[in-house]
């Protein structure tokens, strides 16, 4: 008899019940098909069942006084169940035998009957959460139904959430503890702002709560700013990517010859293909212009001071002097070394930004060597 305690179950017991599948055995579609749909049935049933008690008040021993005095009734044990609040509230006048009597007061009856249906069944007319949402989100929260608090920031988030109300609500969500909705309020308050701050809701804020009002302000200026820095930084982008290509265009010019210009040790050829540098047509008017302009001369006429400009940064982003057909490349490269120039910090920026624009853009290197 003592033996049989080290053996296995299935040996001992040769009529014990075929035991039940695994948990990892897949079920067959016929047999999912059967679970799911009987569970969906008896949650609705069971749905029905507690909106009927709810309905019929049943040896209901709760009465709940609200605004207007409509009277709800309710079981106790359904709200204590559902609610901690109503729980310790039934605990301490449990003493007495009287049926216990709740004011719930400051919000529409309507709002009420709907948060108490709730606490039965889960359930709720969406024209109702619609129209109640905000006393909703305020009862969720006196009473921690964290479950209804969810839902009423789920509809806010997903449904109804406007320039109108999001003031209103913001401050409810401070107020109720619920931060993703804050968060998600600030958002609209800051994109529209101008629909937000103009609303009924912002101008009672502004009232009665000032400080909130300029701690917005506050957030709403910063985040102005941080939009102008970030459009500053686009744009300053695009220029040194523009200057990059109209870098990579001149050596080209230079060196193959583009539309109208050849290069100086090689035939012109007039057959061309297509170009595919968008500076190019500007800068082969502007080599035009400073090869024929009477004033060349440094800080000249102002497109010849653009050229000298384009040639001085070619020279110092150049990598091979030696064999680059840029005119002038070198002579500026060591007139650049010689002078200790005082705009040199200067230049070294602008190199550096455009380099480091292009390596973002997937260009690491300034293409002169490559192309040669
Ligand atoms: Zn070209
Ligand atoms: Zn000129
Ligand atoms: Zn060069």
């Amino acid at each position: 008899m003592g033996s049989s305690y080290d053996e296995t179950p299935m040996v001992v017991a040769k009529d014990a019940p075929v035991p039940p599948p695994l948990p990892s055995a897949p079920l067959t579609t016929a047999v999912k098909t059967t679970l799911g749909r009987r569970s969906c049935c008896v949650s609705a049933a069971a749905s029905e069942s507690w909106d009927r008690l709810f309905d019929d008040a049943y040896r209901a021993d709760v009465s709940i006084y609200t605004s207007g005095d409509d009277i709800i009734y309710a079981h106790s044990s359904i709200l204590g169940l559902a609610s901690p609040v109503f729980r310790g509230m039934f605990n301490r006048k449990r003493r007495s035998n009287k049926p216990f009597s709740v004011p719930i007061r400051g919000v529409p009856a309507e709002a009420v009957r709907v948060f108490i249906r709730f606490l039965y069944s889960s359930r709720y007319e969406e024209h109702q959460m619609e129209e109640h949402i905000l006393s909703l989100l305020v009862l969720s929260h006196a009473y921690v139904v964290p479950r209804l608090k969810r839902e009423c920031e789920d509809q806010f988030e997903r449904k109804f959430l406007n320039a109108e109300n999001v003031v209103d609500v913001f401050q409810l969500a401070l107020l109720c503890d619920a931060p993703r909705l804050s968060i998600i309020c600030h958002r609209i308050i800051l994109k529209s702002f101008k629909a937000a701050s103009s609303s009924e809701a912002w101008k009672a804020m502004k009232m009665s709560h000032p400080v909130l009002e300029k701690e917005l302000l506050e957030t709403v200026n910063d985040e102005a700013n941080r939009q102008k820095d970030k459009e500053k930084k686009a744009k300053d982008r695009k220029i040194y990517l523009e200057l990059y290509e109209a870098m990579e265009a001149l050596v080209h010019i230079c060196r193959d010859g583009c539309k109208t210009i050849g290069p100086h040790d090689k035939v012109f050829n007039e057959q061309q293909g297509p170009c595919n540098y968008e500076s190019c047509k500007g800068l082969e008017s502007l080599i035009r212009h400073f090869a024929a302009c009477k004033l060349r001369v440094p800080g000249g006429c102002v497109h010849c001071k653009r050229m000298w400009q384009l040639l001085e940064l070619h020279s110092r982003l150049c990598i091979d002097s030696n064999i680059c057909k840029v005119p002038l490349c070198k002579s500026l490269k060591e007139k650049t070394r010689r002078q200790k120039k005082k705009d040199d910090m200067m230049w070294k920026t602008l190199v550096k930004k455009i380099l480091r624009t292009k390596s973002i853009t997937g260009a690491p290197y300034f293409s002169l060597a490559a192309a040669l």
